[in-house]
């Protein structure tokens, strides 16, 4: 199944809109995402008609809801290969998903003197919870290294992986090189060793097909916002007789069994960890947009993203004293890059002027920048919506930005 990215582009109501005064080009889906028709229609038509809270009402509206909110569980599982929809936790967004994780599965696994093996291109979401976790029971953290092309070091990190290492916390896809770590290989030496993995999506479930059960991992975070759903629902999956043995990560209404003022019992998983009323509207977006990108096909998001990645590589080179940071051959449609001539920020000043929407900064990846010896970096990412002229536009930005500079 081919893409017609014309037809797609009609569907996203935004990108019809001017920055500027000039047509909008959006280059920040790696940041957030931007919303098709069926997914803002989807959560207006709920707050409209169908909207009351959910686990609660005995009346037609509240169960009608809850048969919502829980019928987008089960498709959400079926969208990433998880076996049970109870293995499907709903939070706010990837970060919290792995502060959830952190709190409810390291603080009983992690002990004075264990290790959590992270990686040089991790995101702070996938870096800060970890050392909060180390400075409250005592443990170290490991960092495994990267190549000068972006790659991961797998015999480097196969090298941390020893008898004190407990918890395997990596990206699935860089934000800022845009590598595709091969998650499988990885998780299939942790498993030998015994070390429990968490696979932050963030930056995979927008661009490929996710299959959590086939990657092997015990524990697969991501957020709605960048898979062109809304924000403030975001996803944990976590393997059933791991969930089962945890605790809660936050104490409350709907995440209960029985209470007494003398003992609590949780509820079983996923409402154990989903205490206090939910953002429903924003679960049913969510199932909107799996709907809507399950009709698109991620494989032919997949290929043509491919197609523009390589386009926009070679456009980008053409531009004198311009670097790409990250060239794995294995890489989704992210491009960091530094111009000689003009600081990062600067660049997406100049850029935005033009109408073109870029990031600059660290990505909320200071210890890649740092890496990679730079403050920041300029950073188009590409979504199934974007098209070879979205390139060209950016490319003519950036030719005169080298003017205006130069
Ligand atoms: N992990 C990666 C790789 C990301 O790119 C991001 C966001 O940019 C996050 C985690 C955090 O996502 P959120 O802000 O939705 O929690």
């Amino acid at each position: 199944m081919s893409l017609d990215v014309e037809a797609v582009r009609r569907d996203f109501p935004i990108l019809a809109t001017q920055s500027r005064g000039r047509p909008l080009v959006y280059l920040d889906s790696a940041a957030s995402a931007q919303k098709p028709r069926a997914v803002i229609d989807a959560m207006s038509d709920f707050y409209a008609e169908h909207y009351a809270n959910i686990h609660r009402g005995v009346y037609q509206l509240s169960a009608e809801a809850t048969r919502r909110y829980e019928d987008v569980r089960v498709r959400v599982a079926r969208f990433v290969g998880a076996p049970d929809p109870n293995e499907i936790v709903f939070v706010r967004n990837t970060t919290e998903a792995i502060n959830l994780v952190a709190r409810s599965f390291g603080d009983v696994q992690i002990g004075e003197g264990d290790e959590i093996v992270l990686t040089t291109m991790e995101h702070h979401s996938n870096i800060v919870p970890w050392q909060q976790l180390a400075e409250r029971r005592g443990a170290t953290i490991r960092v495994a290294r990267i190549d000068d092309e972006g790659v991961l070091d797998l015999e480097h990190l196969a090298s941390l992986l020893g008898p004190r290492a407990k918890i395997l916390a990596i990206t699935h896809v860089s934000n800022v090189l845009g590598t595709i770590n091969p998650i499988r290989e990885i998780t299939a030496l942790a498993r030998e060793r015994g070390v429990a993995t968490v696979v932050d999506g963030a930056q995979a479930v927008p661009h490929q097909t996710v299959d959590v059960a086939g990657l092997g991992c015990d524990f697969y975070a991501f957020s709605g916002h960048k898979i062109f759903g809304p924000s403030g629902a975001g996803v944990l999956w976590g393997r059933m007789e791991l969930l089962e043995a945890m605790p809660p990560f936050l104490g409350g209404g709907s995440m209960i069994e029985t209470v007494s003022f003398e003992k609590t019992t949780w509820a079983k998983p996923p409402q154990r960890f989903e205490a206090g009323t939910p953002d429903i509207a924003s679960v049913i977006g969510l199932g909107a947009t799996i709907d809507y990108l399950a009709g698109i096909g991620m494989d032919a998001i997949d290929a043509w993203e491919h197609e523009l990645l390589a386009y926009a590589t070679d456009r980008l080179l053409e531009i004198p004293g311009l670097t790409i940071h990250g060239r794995a051959k294995d890489k989704a449609a992210v491009l960091s890059f530094a111009l000689d001539v003009a600081h990062p920020h600067d660049v997406g000043t100049i850029l935005d002027a033009e109408g073109v929407a870029i990031r600059a900064g660290h990505h909320c990846a200071q210890p890649l920048m740092e890496h990679l010896g730079v403050p920041a970096t300029a950073r188009a990412s590409l979504a199934f919506y974007n098209t070879r002229e979205d390139v060209d536009r950016l490319v003519a930005a950036l030719v005169k930005t080298r003017e205006l500079f130069g």
